[in-house]
């Protein structure tokens, strides 16, 4: 449980350790990301987000990541969620931010809003760039980046990609741009969803080599639906193993098989990432705690 809010480096320079008289293993610092539920007029679906993760307190997560509708969509339930982790759950938020469509000024404004908040972390994005976007004070994440290292008292996280950004044209040349985020200031990157680990050792390689020594969390989507995997996975590039894609198909009618399914795939994806070395896992709850309860019991 957090007690005073903490920094992106603190949170990810400390070893936690977890076993019994016999064995030491070294514990992975679990994170998790949420989204502002939409439809949700009379706050029923918050107050069920934030009962999920009072049920995933439990493992003790460092921090809770809120997303950001690209372009301030959903800006104000952002930061109702973001208080309520704060003050009622007593979790540790890291808001996400993205900086297209969005004018310097409104930019300076919100950062100025969570800093008085407490908040001590941001995830700093570009977003996805809208048909009509109007306006391009900061054209890339890494100028957001510099900004708020500049101007403000937040430690910063960026987004890095295992399989490469949708735009970019190489995975050498997405990496030249992660590198220019981290010169500017970013302390950690956390991935995009995978499921093939192999993307992810050969992405943190590739890093390594061109110089970015901050830590690189990967992020966990335990799929519970096959029809929701394709819908996530049209949006980015990931590959689907062909052993999982094969027994998600099969049984693609049979709900139950799916969710277990991804929970035990999941869980040997985390166990390996872990044995691995990773500093932590980010989950990517989807608002529900029960398939990331289930793989945190298999694994811690
Ligand atoms: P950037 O780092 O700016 O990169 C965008 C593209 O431009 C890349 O292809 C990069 O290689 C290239 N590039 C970067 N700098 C330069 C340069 N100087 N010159 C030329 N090319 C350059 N979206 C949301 O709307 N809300 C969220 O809350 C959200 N959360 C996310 C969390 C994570 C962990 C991840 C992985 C993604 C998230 N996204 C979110 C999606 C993200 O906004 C999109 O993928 C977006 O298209 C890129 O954002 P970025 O910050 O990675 O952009």
């Amino acid at each position: 449980m957090v007690e005073a809010l903490e920094n992106l480096k603190d949170i990810y320079s400390k070893e936690e350790y977890s076993g019994n008289m016999f064995f030491t293993l070294k514990r992975p610092i679990i994170s998790y990301e949420v989204f502002p539920p939409k439809n949700d007029s009379n706050g029923e679906k918050l107050n069920e987000l934030i009962n999920e993760l009072r049920i995933l307190k439990k493992y003790e997560p460092s921090l809770v990541s809120v997303t950001y509708g690209a372009g301030g969509s959903n800006r104000d339930q952002s930061v109702d969620i973001i208080d309520r982790i704060k003050n009622e759950l007593k979790l540790n938020p890291m808001p996400h931010f993205t900086c297209v469509s969005t004018r310097k000024s409104e930019i300076k404004d919100y950062l100025f809003n969570i800093e008085k908040m407490g908040i001590k972390n941001i995830l700093a994005l570009r977003g996805d760039i809208p048909e009509g976007a109007f306006c391009h004070d900061f054209l890339y994440a890494s100028e957001l980046v510099e900004f708020i290292k500049k101007e403000h008292d937040l430690s910063v996280a960026v987004a890095g990609y295992p399989e490469t950004h949708i735009e970019s044209e190489s995975l050498e040349s997405d990496i030249k741009w992660l590198k220019h985020k981290v010169d500017k200031g970013a302390d950690v990157i956390y991935t995009q969803l995978f499921f093939d680990n192999n993307k992810y050792f050969g992405f943190t390689e590739v890093c390594a080599d061109e110089g970015i020594e901050v830590p690189i969390i990967p992020g966990i989507l335990p799929v519970t639906g096959y029809n929701q995997l394709l819908k996530m996975t049209s949006l980015c590039k990931v590959t689907i193993p062909k052993i999982l894609m094969e027994k998600l198909e099969k049984h693609s009618d049979d709900k139950d098989y799916t969710k277990k399914l991804g929970i035990d795939f999941a869980s040997y994806q985390c166990r390996q990432l872990i044995d691995a070395g990773v500093k932590g896992l980010h989950f990517y709850t989807l608002n529900k705690s029960e398939a990331v309860s289930e793989i945190l019991e298999n694994i811690l």
